[in-house]
């Protein structure tokens, strides 16, 4: 089964495990969720069958709000891949999301040197070839 409308891969997807298919399913839907214990009360990545605090396997998967900051940021200026040649330079960054997880992403719309430690990002969505949707990081009104 394929999707005609989807674009066609422009850089390596990622594979879709057991753990994290709701993740990725809310994805077609551009909704960014975490996975959730329901013991500790708190959002924690990277998808897993138990919770990495308590080891509990009450986990289910909640909303998140798309936003919050650079944690630290690399300009790559060589691709790490091929499909990544025609995007150089672009910005690697480790987010810290408001609901207190670090997730690995890119900072688009906005020069990658421009990509700053500290600033307000939330995320925006890249359409992937089979339906899913890639979040993204950019550059959130919050920062002046
Ligand atoms: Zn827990």
């Amino acid at each position: 089964m394929s999707d005609t409308s989807a674009p066609p891969a422009t850089r390596i997807e990622p594979p879709v495990t057991e753990e994290a298919e709701g993740f990725w399913d809310a994805t077609r839907r551009r909704e960014l969720v975490l996975p959730w214990c329901g013991h500790c009360r708190r959002a924690f990545w990277y998808p897993r069958p138990v919770c990495p605090s308590c080891l509990r396997p009450d986990v289910g998967w909640k909303p998140a709000s798309g936003r919050g900051q650079v944690h630290a940021v690399s300009v790559m200026y060589r691709p790490a891949n091929p499909t990544m040649a025609g995007r150089v330079p672009y910005a690697v960054a480790l987010v810290d999301l408001d609901e207190g997880v670090r997730v690995m992403s890119n900072v688009v719309g906005i020069e990658a040197s421009e990509v700053k430690v500290g600033m307000d990002v939330a995320v925006t969505w890249e359409a992937m070839s089979d339906g899913r949707n890639l979040p993204l990081f950019a550059p959130d009104a919050r920062t002046p």
